[in-house]
């Protein structure tokens, strides 16, 4: 038997809910069906953010907040417009749920759990009656000349008018949307740490600096913010931001990359070899170990003594201009080899998928195809950390929703 809806929706992830539920506000007569191939709901949202759901990020310029999209921010600009993170604070504040900006900019529920976003909805959608159904894994899709037809893996049969691909990052869903005629552009990691095998600073896990500037040596890649030092390498948001912006170069290199770290980066070199010869001058008597000028961590100063070759059991006076100037090149361009990477558990995110150019971003439609739409990170669509992700998922689940509620 052959079930018919108006709107069939592929994926019980955010971007999949959202569009589903925005479908049905939208058109309240439209039979909305939402598929799910495992038994979880939300699974993402419930992990997300450490259990908290990092939700939006309080950015609320469309041209600011599609910076932090390594892939995709220029196509999101104008859906920003439209619905952003102003819009997702209203949306579930109008639905009893409260969210809270942290000092970052990270916007998260009040209750701090995740579970409240996943209620809100489940509720909503219970509401508004929309069908949810799980276990239900879509094993191929066809289109005849106005009509989706559905082959679920359980042998049923399901038709609709318009169809909405919000699978994530899963492999079929790219396999969907390329039997469409649409590209894949290849799926790649992204947000993750840098491994460091022989790592001098690996006894000072834990250390963090409030500003430093990582570079990728031979590209053009860098990114200021804090850096965390950890047992096997670097993290901390200024490492994520790194790893998202240089995902597919990275992945490129098989993440066997030389990172040069300028721990002073507010420092241009002659003002820190200028410091360190006013030091000099100033306490001559002194031991180098303890007289750090640049407000770094008491150890991690040591260690980059130690590291430029100089005892730091020395007297600043007993250092030559050489010493100062080997010091002087450890702080401002520390170079590590990369060996691999780690998985962030906070937050990753795949780099890659339906190529953008072949989506029409006022309604989310294919290009390629009538009344097939596309919605979160199944899209060539990613950001940094911060609530970026999800806004996206909110974002163009909520364009998607409008447009399938509308006639064609
Ligand atoms: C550990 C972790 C923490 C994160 N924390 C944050 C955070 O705090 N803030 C933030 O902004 N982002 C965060 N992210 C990123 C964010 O979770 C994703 O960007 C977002 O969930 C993408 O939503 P989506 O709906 O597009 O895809 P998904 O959430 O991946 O949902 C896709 C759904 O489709 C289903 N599906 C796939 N194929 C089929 C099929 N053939 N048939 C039926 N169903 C199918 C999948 O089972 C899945 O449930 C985090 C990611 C991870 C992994």
């Amino acid at each position: 038997m052959i079930e018919s809806f108006n709107i069939i929706v592929i994926g019980g992830g955010a971007a999949g809910f959202f569009a589903a539920l925005t479908a049905k506000k939208t058109n309240p007569s439209a039979s909305v069906l939402l598929l799910e191939k495992s038994s979880h709901l939300l699974n993402k949202v419930r992990i997300s953010g450490g259990g908290r759901c990092n939700v939006s990020h309080a950015c609320f310029d469309p041209v600011q907040l599609a910076q932090n999209y390594p892939r995709g921010g220029k196509a999101l600009i104008g859906p920003f417009t439209r619905f952003q993170p102003r819009d997702t604070v209203l949306w579930f504040e109008s639905r009893g749920v409260e969210l809270k900006t942290e000092s970052d900019g990270r916007m998260f529920p009040v209750s701090d759990s995740s579970q409240t976003i996943i209620d809100c909805l489940l509720q909503e959608a219970k509401k508004l009656t929309v069908e949810v159904r799980t276990r239900q894994l879509v094993e191929s899709i066809n289109k005849n000349e106005s009509r989706f037809r559905i082959a679920l893996a359980s042998g049923g049969g399901l038709e609709c008018d318009a169809l909405l691909l919000a699978t994530g990052s899963s492999p079929q869903g790219y396999a969907f949307a390329k039997a469409f005629g649409h590209t894949i552009q290849e799926p790649v990691p992204s947000l993750f740490t840098f491994n460091v095998p022989a790592f001098s600073l690996k006894d000072l896990a834990g250390i963090s600096v409030e500003q430093a500037t990582l570079h990728i040596v031979g590209s053009d890649f860098s990114q200021k913010g804090p850096l965390l030092i950890t047992h096997w390498g670097f993290s901390g948001p200024a490492a994520l931001k790194l790893s998202a912006w240089g995902a597919r170069w990275l992945n490129e290199k098989n993440y066997h990359v030389q990172l040069s770290i300028d721990w002073l980066p507010d420092l241009s070199n002659e003002r820190t070899i200028d410091l360190l010869r006013a030091l000099r001058k100033e306490s001559p008597a002194q031991c180098v170990a303890n007289k750090n000028p640049f407000y770094l961590p008491k150890n991690l100063w040591k260690r980059l003594v130690d590291l430029s070759g100089i005892d730091s059991g020395k007297r600043l006076s007993e250092i030559g201009n050489e010493g100062l100037a080997r010091l002087c090149s450890r702080l401002k361009a520390d170079v590590y080899s990369v060996e691999g990477k780690t998985t962030h558990k906070e937050e990753f995110v795949t780099c890659g998928g339906v190529a953008l150019d072949e989506i029409n971003f006022k309604t989310m439609e294919s290009r390629l195809c009538k009344r097939l739409f596309f919605a979160g990170e199944v899209l060539d669509i990613d950001a940094v950390t911060g609530g970026f992700n999800f806004q996206n998922a909110w974002t163009t689940g909520w364009l998607a929703g409008h447009a399938m509620a509308s006639p064609s």
